[in-house]
């Protein structure tokens, strides 16, 4: 299967002995919810009792600390650079809690995006991790490349929306994934339909889903689907992502976590959407 070639890369950085798995989120374009559904993960396996850490590799374009409601400017300790803490212990790291100003812009070019990138991995005192979730900015562009060229990934989750053009360009992001021989974990279509308050029919917003197809084309599975909830955009905005729960996301993380990270990758076969 293509999308079983590992990851084999010169410029591979080691596996830090403290962080067990590594897992990108990825999606082709902005807009589609890729921060939302990282921050989502990141906490739905903190909850299962999992140590979590999320890096918002987004340097252009960093969101994490804002939905999780983070503003501290991380301290350092002589072995490096100390992650914030969520308020349920997610240890998270972004450019943002850098600079002096959250709305001042970081105008770098690629290879300097690069760079910060992987001093975000070397640099930063993590700790003991069972994941590190990596929030990508949408695209193919320098900073997914360096991720997958630097980061021993254990795969990445592609985030779609179900407009084709949205599954157009994600094929193009799980493609170069194959390229590089990254194991694609599965696809996940956000703001797939939404659900009456009323009646709790189900509408498919923007007609019928592409995302099982998508998957299809890419050897992967489709992870779930999530509808549209003003709930979790409010939330958002209010930086309590933590506090969201949906029974839809649930079935996505049971599937992400059944693909075989825990158990070293035995199955996929039993995949529920
Ligand atoms: P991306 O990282 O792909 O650019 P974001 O995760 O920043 O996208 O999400 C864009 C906006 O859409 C945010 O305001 C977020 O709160 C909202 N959003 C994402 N997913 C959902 C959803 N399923 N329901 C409602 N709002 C959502």
């Amino acid at each position: 299967m293509k999308n079983q070639k590992r990851n084999t890369a010169p410029e591979l950085l080691i596996q830090k002995a403290n962080v067990d798995k590594v897992i990108a989120v990825m999606s082709g374009k902005g807009g589609v919810g890729k921060s939302t559904i990282a921050g989502l993960l990141s906490s739905s396996l903190q909850q299962r009792g999992y140590s979590i850490g999320l890096l918002d590799a987004d340097i252009t374009g960093p969101s994490i600390p804002k939905l999780f409601g983070i503003h501290q400017t991380p301290l350092s300790s002589p072995e490096g650079i100390l992650p914030v803490n969520s308020t349920n212990g997610i240890k998270i790291m972004s450019i943002n809690l850098l600079l002096s100003e959250e709305d001042q812009p970081v105008i770098w070019r690629g290879p300097l995006i690069g760079r910060a990138i992987q001093q975000f991995w070397k640099d930063i005192k993590w700790g003991d991790l069972d994941f590190l979730i990596i929030d990508l900015p949408p695209g193919t562009g320098d900073a997914a490349l360096t991720v997958m060229q630097s980061l021993p990934l254990e795969g990445i989750i592609l985030i779609t929306s179900p407009q084709d053009l949205a599954g157009m360009v994600v094929r193009k992001a799980g493609n170069m994934a194959i390229h590089l021989g990254i194991q694609i974990i599965g696809v996940v279509e956000n703001m797939s339909h939404i659900i009456c308050p009323k009646c709790g029919e189900s509408i498919n917003l923007f007609g019928t889903s592409h995302a099982e197809n998508t998957a299809h084309i890419l050897e992967s599975k489709l992870l779930g689907r999530m509808p549209l909830d003003t709930k979790l955009s409010v939330m958002c905005d209010k930086g309590e992502i933590e506090n969201y729960y949906s029974k839809e996301f649930e079935i996505v993380v049971d599937n992400v976590l059944q693909f075989g990270l825990v158990n070293d990758m035995e199955t996929s076969a039993d995949i529920k959407v």
